[in-house]
């Protein structure tokens, strides 16, 4: 199976090339060619699968130029018990009658970043051998707070690998910082920008392309290239996880096998929600996807009007891994809703680049609210969802699993439609402590740390070791820049300048 660049159908490369490539070199995504498809009869085989065996399976659609073997290599090396708690590798919990929680954050760094970034790293370091790439790869990364950690984590010490982030000095949770500056690893390094994600996802895309940039880089025998979620290796992960949880239903008699069930899933960059849609065009029986967003609300306007305008006030919210106003994902999708049209994606994103702004046609706006459903909430609602949910079905849910399920809530409450639902639960509340123990209790406990104490006496709750051993971790990387200044930390870090 080969993929194709978003921005030019012509430009086709090899699953390989684009996990080790990331970006195309003229600013677009990579995307298969065509989807294999699951009939009910493979999902009957695969209910009976491990997680393991299960990714094995998708994934050798996907990655034709990997041999059998290495597929089973790179997964069996990234989930493990060890790693993720259970050879489950994701927990499937029951929120009340017919709505499940998918459990996506019992991975080493607490988000559901670690689903596909335990992978990359050995998904990568196959394909380089396969196209016999010998320069060092440099990763560059852009996070609102939780990539970062996940990349670190994946990447540390991983030979002929580099990892360079960059975060919002001023938009990632005290959790999420101070497990990025503590990294330990030979090869990574952590950056702070005065700006917003955006401003770190515009300036590293840029990067990419920067054609003097990649010149030097190879001349000096290394290459970029990307574990945010334009990265091809980074989703096809994540397909996985939506196509085994529908078979842990069907297999534990909660569904019938071919039962149509709607999705949820808490947005940013719109990588996990694409995830479940590409699930769907499989074969999967999902019917709506639901997409979730905070007050940073540009892709509930976009799936009601057809309209992506990011020209609007950025909010730091409570549920910081969704304050973004450019969702890189969503280019696939609209190439998808396209037809492929590669001129119509180019043209668009030309005028998002310019302007702030495009629309697209009648007909992906058709194909669009016929899959979708968008709606958001606002931080106060969160709060409210998040000491709701714990009162009345005493499950414990972080910022931005709630408002997941606020708007699924509100969905049912506008459409009547009540079929069986999967809420994806993207982190586990202790990394955002401080705004989901105040949600339940006026504690007036300052102190992170203590505040974990108190929320794991209220609820329960185990504190995650990963977590607590923060607090006498020494900060490795302090260091703040202005945004503008991205590119030349960039050379003075791999000695360019
Ligand atoms: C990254 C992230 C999201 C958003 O996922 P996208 O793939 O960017 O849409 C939601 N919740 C948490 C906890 C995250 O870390």
């Amino acid at each position: 199976m080969l993929y194709k660049s978003t921005r030019d159908s012509e430009h086709k490369v090899s699953a390989a090339q684009a996990i080790v490539q990331g970006l195309s070199a003229e600013g677009g995504l990579y995307v298969p060619e065509e989807l294999p498809e699951i009939s009910s009869d493979r999902i009957a085989m695969m209910a009976e699968f491990s997680y393991e065996q299960r990714a094995i399976s998708v994934l050798s659609e996907f990655l034709t130029d990997f041999s059998k073997e290495q597929i089973e290599k790179c997964i069996r090396s990234a989930y493990t018990e060890e790693k993720f708690g259970s050879n489950k590798i994701t927990e499937l919990s029951h929120l009340y009658s017919g709505t499940y929680m998918l459990e996506l954050w019992h991975g080493p760094t607490c988000a559901f970043k670690d689903m596909a970034l335990q992978l990359l790293p050995h998904l990568l370091t196959e394909s380089a051998r396969i196209v016999d790439n010998k320069k060092e790869i440099v990763i560059l990364v852009a996070t609102s707070g939780d990539t970062g950690k996940a990349a670190l984590e994946g990447f540390k010490d991983v030979d002929g690998t580099r990892v360079i982030v960059f975060y919002p000095d001023h938009g990632v949770s005290p959790m999420q910082k101070r497990q990025m500056t503590t990294q330990e690893g030979e090869n990574v390094y952590v950056c702070a920008i005065n700006g917003n994600f955006d401003d770190a996802q515009t300036a590293v895309k840029t990067i990419f392309t920067d054609a003097e940039l990649a010149q030097l880089m190879s001349s000096n025998s290394m290459m970029f290239s990307s574990a945010n979620s334009m990265n091809w290796g980074r989703l096809v992960p994540q397909i996985v996880y939506y196509i085994s949880a529908y078979c842990d239903l069907v297999q534990n008699e909660e569904i019938e096998n071919g039962e149509k069930i709607n999705v949820v899933v808490p947005t940013g960059n719109f990588g996990n929600i694409l995830a479940a849609y590409y699930a769907k065009q499989m074969g999967m029986p999902f019917d709506r996807l639901i997409c979730a967003s905070n007050e940073n609300n540009v892709l509930t306007d976009f799936i009601s009007t057809g309209v992506y305008d990011k020209n609007r006030k950025f909010k730091a919210t409570i549920s910081p891994s969704m304050d973004i106003l450019i969702s890189s994902n969503l280019e696939r999708l609209i190439y998808a809703l396209s037809d492929q049209d590669d001129n119509a994606v180019s043209e668009w994103y030309k005028q998002l680049a310019q302007n702030g702004k495009f629309t697209v046609s009648e007909k992906v706006k058709e194909k669009l609210t016929e899959n979708f459903y968008g709606g958001f909430c606002t931080d106060e609602q969160t709060k409210e969802t998040i000491r709701q949910t714990f009162d009345k079905y005493s499950y414990l849910c972080d910022t931005h699993t709630a408002v997941a399920i606020k708007v699924y809530h509100d969905y049912v409450e506008q459409t009547g439609d009540d079929k069986k639902v999967i809420i994806a639960s993207t982190a586990n509340p202790y990394k955002f402590t401080s705004n989901v123990l105040s949600s339940i209790c006026d504690c007036g406990e300052n102190d992170e740390y203590k505040q974990m104490e108190i929320m794991s006496e209220k609820t329960g709750l185990e504190i995650p070791e990963a977590l607590a051993k923060l607090k006498n971790s020494e900060v490795r990387f302090d260091r703040v820049i202005e945004k503008e200044s991205i590119k030349q930390e960039v050379k003075s870090q791999l000695s360019l300048d």
